[in-house]
C-alpha cells in the first residue's frame, strides 16, 4: 500500500472458533457423503467468503426450511435454530444435519432446565439474531436487548429469574445489563453463556488497543462477535474498523497510523486476515496475546468416520 513504516500488531487468538469449525465441516462432509446439493438453512456462519465457497461446491443457503425441496438434506447453521423448524424439516421429510454449536445447545437446554423449574427466564441478546430466534424457540422467555435501553420484565421483584446471554455479545455490556437485573430481581441465578471464543478475542483486542494508533477487524458486518470486537476498541479510544477483507481496505484508516492492530471474529477465515497484512506491507508482524488452545468439538456420530 506504500505507507510510511509501519508495525503491524496481530491478535492471539483470532478467527475461527472450534463451533466455526465444526459447522464447516459438518457442510463438506454433507456434500462428500450425499452429493451436491446440500441445503444450508441460513448462512452456515456469519462470512460471506465462507458461505461463497460452500455454494461453489454445491451448498445452497435458504432462510427457511420451506424453501428446502421435499427429501433433500439441509444442514441446519451454527446459530441454533427453534424447534419450530425441525418439526417443519420432519414433516417435509428432509434429513438434518445440525451444524448448532454445542455451547449454544448449552444455552438452548438452560432455558429448558429453567422452564421446568418455573424460574423466569432472561435472555440478554440482540433481537433479531438468528441465536437469539433459536434460544427463544425453546422456552418462555423475556429478551433484553442491551444493544439501547434495558427493558426489564415487569414480573415481582422476588420472582425467581434466571439470567441467560446469547454467546457472542460484548463482555463489558453483559456484566452491566446483569448487574442492572441483579438490582431488581432477589432470586437471580446468572448463567456464564458468553462462549470461550467471544471472551478470548475480546480480551485481545483490548490487549491491542494498548499498542495500536487504529484497529482493523476483517470480518462481515452481520457477524455479532466481529461487531463487538470492533465496539471494544472504540470504547477504548482507539478507531475501529470493520470490514470483509483487503478490497474494502481504505487507506485513510492508516494515513499516520504508524502501530495497526488486526484481529478477526470466529467466522472470518485466516487467508482474509493474511490478504490485508499483505496490502499493508508492513516493516514488522508481531503477535499479541496468548493462544486458546486446540479446542475442537466432536461432530455428530452420524457423520463421524
Ligand atoms: S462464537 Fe462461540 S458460540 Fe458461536 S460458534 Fe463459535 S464457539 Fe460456538
Amino acid at each position: 500500500m506504500g505507507v510510511v513504516a509501519m508495525k503491524v500488531y496481530v491478535g492471539v487468538p483470532r478467527g475461527f472458533c472450534a463451533g466455526v469449525v465444526r459447522a464447516i465441516d459438518l457442510v463438506e462432509i454433507a456434500l462428500e457423503r450425499f452429493g451436491a446439493p446440500v441445503y444450508v438453512k441460513h448462512q452456515i456462519v456469519h462470512n460471506s467468503y465462507v458461505v461463497d465457497s460452500l455454494e461453489a461446491k454445491g451448498a445452497i443457503t435458504v432462510e427457511d426450511v420451506d424453501e428446502v425441496p421435499e427429501g433433500a438434506n439441509v444442514v441446519f447453521s451454527a446459530h441454533g435454530s427453534p424447534p419450530e423448524d425441525f418439526e417443519k424439516a420432519k414433516t417435509r421429510g428432509l434429513k438434518v444435519i445440525d451444524a448448532t454449536c454445542p455451547l449454544v445447545i448449552r444455552v438452548h437446554n438452560e432455558a429448558i432446565k429453567y422452564d421446568a423449574e418455573d424460574r423466569g427466564i432472561i435472555l440478554v441478546g440482540h433481537q433479531g439474531h438468528q441465536e437469539v430466534k433459536g434460544t427463544m424457540g425453546q422456552a418462555e422467555m423475556h429478551l433484553v436487548d442491551d444493544g439501547g435501553e434495558l427493558d426489564l420484565p415487569e414480573w415481582d421483584a422476588d420472582k425467581p429469574v434466571v439470567v441467560l446471554t446469547q454467546t457472542t455479545l460484548s463482555v463489558d455490556d453483559t456484566l452491566r445489563s446483569i448487574e442492572s437485573i441483579q438490582d431488581n430481581f432477589s432470586d437471580v441465578i446468572v448463567r456464564n453463556d458468553l462462549c470461550y471464543a467471544t471472551t478470548n478475542r475480546q480480551d485481545t483486542v483490548k490487549e491491542l488497543t494498548d499498542v495500536s494508533d487504529v484497529v482493523l477487524v476483517i470480518g462481515a458486518q452481520n457477524s455479532s462477535n466481529c461487531n463487538r470486537l470492533r465496539e471494544v476498541a472504540e470504547a477504548r479510544g482507539v478507531p475501529a474498523y470493520l470490514f470483509n477483507g483487503p478490497d474494502e481496505l481504505r487507506a485513510e484508516w492508516l494515513e499516520g497510523a504508524e502501530h495497526v492492530g488486526i484481529t478477526s471474529g470466529a467466522s472470518t477465515p485466516e487467508e482474509l486476515v493474511q490478504a490485508v497484512i499483505a496490502a499493508i506491507e508492513p516493516d514488522e508482524v508481531i503477535p499479541i496475546g496468548q493462544p486458546e488452545g486446540d479446542i475442537t468439538f466432536v461432530l455428530p456420530r452420524e457423520l463421524r468416520d
